[in-house]
């Protein structure tokens, strides 16, 4: 048999998982590589309300655990292996090879990036600990959960000004905590925000500590001209300081946006020909579990279509 993979897929969270789900059901040699857990971001989601077929909502581990459950009972081969490299083809009918931190080396003829983003952290005492406790780095996902509480965003930029605005729906009171003395987001975002009587304006401050028993009651926060601390009640801190893409290793090889996003086209492919991304990686409009998942089968299916043209097996 030969060991040479029609798709690899590098990422296992929910983009990933799919993509796998998708290629095994369609009996492609598919091998999917994960650098921790299998799961990604979802992992680390408490209360996940949002995926569809689950009317009470669903732990992220657990929504985790069975999207993992469904891709190995279908027969997908996974493996622990963090890539570090990509080789591209000589001709197109030669295969990709991928390296990894481990050592091994691996062939395929196409190749599925999902290897997501991570939400940038303040790095403050407290953060880590309170994680899903009222410290929350999404507002779609964890919004709802704050009914007539008051949050606090930090960050001054589009998504944390756009954020708090979509947050008073919920809230009592946002206090939007920013560094700077201006803002950063567009003007008329600013505009809409500093209209909002629900929203209150911290600048040229920063957060300190996030203080809370079981979750958040309270974060310390610092005004960087006069160096002067003081406590803000706040039942959730909302860090939206901005999220990064796991696309170090793509730089020079394929076509990236100024901020590192894969940028990809309706059917997932990228600019280099049997590479596909999806999932949070990707540059798009809404990075959540559903559209992670549906790009994942996409992708699967345009890498399968073109496994198939190369081997000349395609249904045309
Ligand atoms: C705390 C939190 C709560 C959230 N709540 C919700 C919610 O309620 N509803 C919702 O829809 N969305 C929610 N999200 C967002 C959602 O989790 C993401 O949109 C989704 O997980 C993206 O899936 P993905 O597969 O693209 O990437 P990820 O989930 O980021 O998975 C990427 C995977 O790739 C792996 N990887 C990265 N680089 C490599 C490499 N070089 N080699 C091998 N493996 C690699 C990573 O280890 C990771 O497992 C939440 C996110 C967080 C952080």
């Amino acid at each position: 048999m030969s060991d040479i993979y029609d798709i690899i897929i590098i990422g296992g969270g929910p983009a990933g998982l799919t993509a796998g789900i998708y290629s095994a059901r369609a009996r492609m040699k598919t091998l999917l590589l994960e650098k921790m857990m299998c799961g990604g971001q979802v992992l680390t989601a408490d209360l996940i309300e949002n995926f569809p077929g689950f009317p009470s909502g669903t732990k992220g581990p657990e929504l985790a655990d069975l999207m993992l459950k469904q891709a190995e009972a279908v027969g997908l081969e996974i493996s622990t292996c963090d890539v570090k490299k990509i080789t591209l083809k000589k001709s197109e009918k030669d295969p990709f090879i991928i390296e990894t931190a481990e050592g091994d080396i691996f062939k395929s003829l196409s190749i599925i990036i999902s290897t997501g983003a991570n939400w940038n952290a303040l790095g403050v005492p407290g953060e880590d600990r309170l994680r899903g406790r009222g410290v929350s780095y999404c507002a779609t996902c964890d919004g709802p959960l704050f009914r007539n509480k008051d949050i606090a965003v930090v960050g001054g930029g589009d998504t944390a000004l756009g954020d708090a605005i979509f947050l008073t729906r919920f809230a009592n009171k946002v206090t939007v905590i920013h560094r700077r003395d201006k803002l950063r987001a567009a003007r008329i975002i600013q505009e809409r925000a500093l209209m909002n009587k629900k929203i209150e304006l911290c600048l040229k401050s920063v957060v300190t500590e996030i203080i809370g028993n079981i979750r958040v009651e309270r974060i310390k926060v610092k005004n960087v001209a006069t160096n002067e601390e003081k406590t803000i009640k706040a039942d959730g801190v909302f860090v939206l300081i901005g999220l990064s893409p796991n696309s170090g290793i793509f730089k020079g090889l394929l076509d990236l946006d100024e901020k590192g996003y894969i940028r990809s086209g309706e059917d997932m492919s990228t600019s280099v020909n049997g590479i596909f991304a999806c999932g949070d990686v990707r540059k798009k409009p809404l990075r959540q579990i559903v559209t992670a998942a549906g790009e994942g089968a996409t992708a699967a299916v345009s890498a399968e279509q073109y496994v198939e043209r190369l081997k000349g097996t395609a249904y045309e």
